[in-house]
């Protein structure tokens, strides 16, 4: 997509016409005009004919949230190429936004991207930190961030790597140091070229000060850096004792249609992790394992990260359930009512006798169930009423919406990294003939 360029009267002027009091921003800006980033959202100090787009800024910031920039850019591409101006955003489904975000993590920074659009879209984009702040998903790192960059305002942003330069710069220690950065952030702020002024300090702590192996010797701040005249830079910041990864353990279905070119998938209620998206019927999560189901083939364990949880997730696999009584593969299932249509009443209840959600409504857990037919038999199997998406506890049950998706259109709906592994799993071990060796109960890994 060509960038729409437009004369910035401000950027060729300020920093010439006004000299900065601050020796701390002067050197951090001349820096800046030598050793700045490229990236596809940013205009570089040397452009003084164009004026940075508040909607790629914003774009980019949501995205840069949680994320490397490097990751960043193609997403950023497609994204742009897609959407080229907030109305297109706007007027854009969920689902759209979210199949393009997918992969990027942290979901509900698409829903907050989708909402805001609307808002703005009726709204107009805002003009000042407070209106950004304003908006969904924008916390004052990042209202600070756009207002910055995007509108040359008075702004101070505050993130993890300036956090670090400022740190190490002014030796600043003990246990309240993180909350006195912004203070420092503050009296240190250029004069102007604001804009200029956070993406430098972006840059410098990525690039140069970095967490490991900073390069004091290219560093603009070396003459007065404290830690760097101590000798062992690397000890600042102090380390914040991060708390450890709570493992939870879960089970995750995989059905194929008897031809093996559907799968079943349902979407998932917004909030929480992975709202939004689309995924496999599983368990819950818990802190223990739970047992394993019986009627599935074990296809293989998957230990996923989060930000606080490590999750070991069995995944199992079926197919067949295209000969069921009720209903085909074009039936979509959007709520209790209809769902439990489809269900004799046996298989009603969701939760077994331990309280464990069950897969499907349809299959039983019962540990004394007669080993299932592999995968390669001749023999028809016989196919249980189609499942329905296993209702959580949580749930709005309204939201959900169970469809047997051809296997060649998955890629059009928004599917979490997890649960594009689980797919690949499944699919791979199907297709290579493996499940049929795998055993009925497995150990967690
Ligand atoms: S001199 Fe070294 S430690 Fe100090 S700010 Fe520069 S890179 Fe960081």
């Amino acid at each position: 997509m060509v960038m729409q360029r437009t004369a910035n009267p401000l950027k060729s002027v300020q920093f010439r016409s006004r000299p900065l009091k601050k020796a701390f921003a002067e050197h951090v800006l001349r820096w800046y005009d030598q050793n700045q980033r490229t990236f596809p959202w940013r205009i570089s100090p040397n452009d003084h004919e164009t004026a940075p787009s508040p909607y790629r800024t914003w774009i980019s910031e949501m995205m840069l949230q949680q994320t490397g920039a490097s990751t960043v850019v193609p997403y950023f591409h497609r994204f742009i190429q897609t959407f080229p101006t907030l109305n297109d955003l706007a007027q854009a489904s969920i689902d759209q936004v979210l199949v393009l975000w997918q992969g990027l993590g942290y979901y509900r920074r698409a829903h907050h991207l989708h909402r805001a659009a609307k808002i703005m879209a009726h709204q107009g984009i805002p003009l000042s930190y407070d209106g950004w702040l304003a908006l969904p998903g924008i916390g004052p790192y990042t209202a600070a961030a756009i207002t910055a960059i995007a509108q040359n305002q008075r702004a101070v942003a505050v993130d993890g790597n300036i956090r670090r330069v400022f740190s190490r710069y002014f030796g600043m220690d003990g246990p309240d140091w993180v909350s006195h950065v912004w203070k420092k952030a503050d009296e240190q702020l250029a004069d102007t070229r604001w804009g200029d002024y956070t993406q430098a300090l972006m840059d410098l702590g990525a690039s140069v000060c970095k967490t490991k192996n900073p390069a004091c010797t290219q560093c603009p701040l070396v003459d007065q850096c404290h830690a760097f005249s101590t000798g062992t830079p690397t000890k600042w910041p102090t380390k914040i004792v991060k708390s450890q990864k709570k493992k939870q353990f879960g089970h995750v279905y995989v059905v194929f249609d008897d031809q093996k070119e559907h799968v079943f998938m349902h979407a998932t209620p917004e909030g929480g992790v992975l709202g939004g998206l689309w995924r496999f019927p599983g368990s819950s999560w818990e802190l223990q394992p739970p047992p394993d189901p019986t009627g599935y083939d074990f296809s293989g364990t998957l230990v996923h990260l989060f930000t606080h949880i490590t999750l070991h997730l069995k995944v199992w696999v079926d197919w067949g359930a295209r000969g069921k009584k009720n209903g085909s593969l074009d039936d979509e299932y959007t709520n209790p009512s209809d769902t439990s249509m489809l269900l004799s009443d046996e298989y009603k209840n969701p939760l077994n006798d331990s309280g464990i959600l069950l897969p499907h409504p349809f299959k039983t857990m019962h540990s004394d169930a007669p080993p299932k037919e592999l995968p390669h038999t001749s023999q028809p199997k016989e196919t249980p009423p189609v499942g329905v998406p296993q209702p959580t506890p949580s749930q709005d049950h309204d939201h959900i919406l169970g469809r047997w998706i051809p296997l060649n259109r998955v890629h059009e709906y928004p599917l979490s990294r997890l649960m594009q592994n689980v797919l690949n799993q499944a699919r791979s071990s199907v297709s290579s003939g493996t499940i049929a060796m795998a055993p009925r109960h497995t150990e967690w890994v």
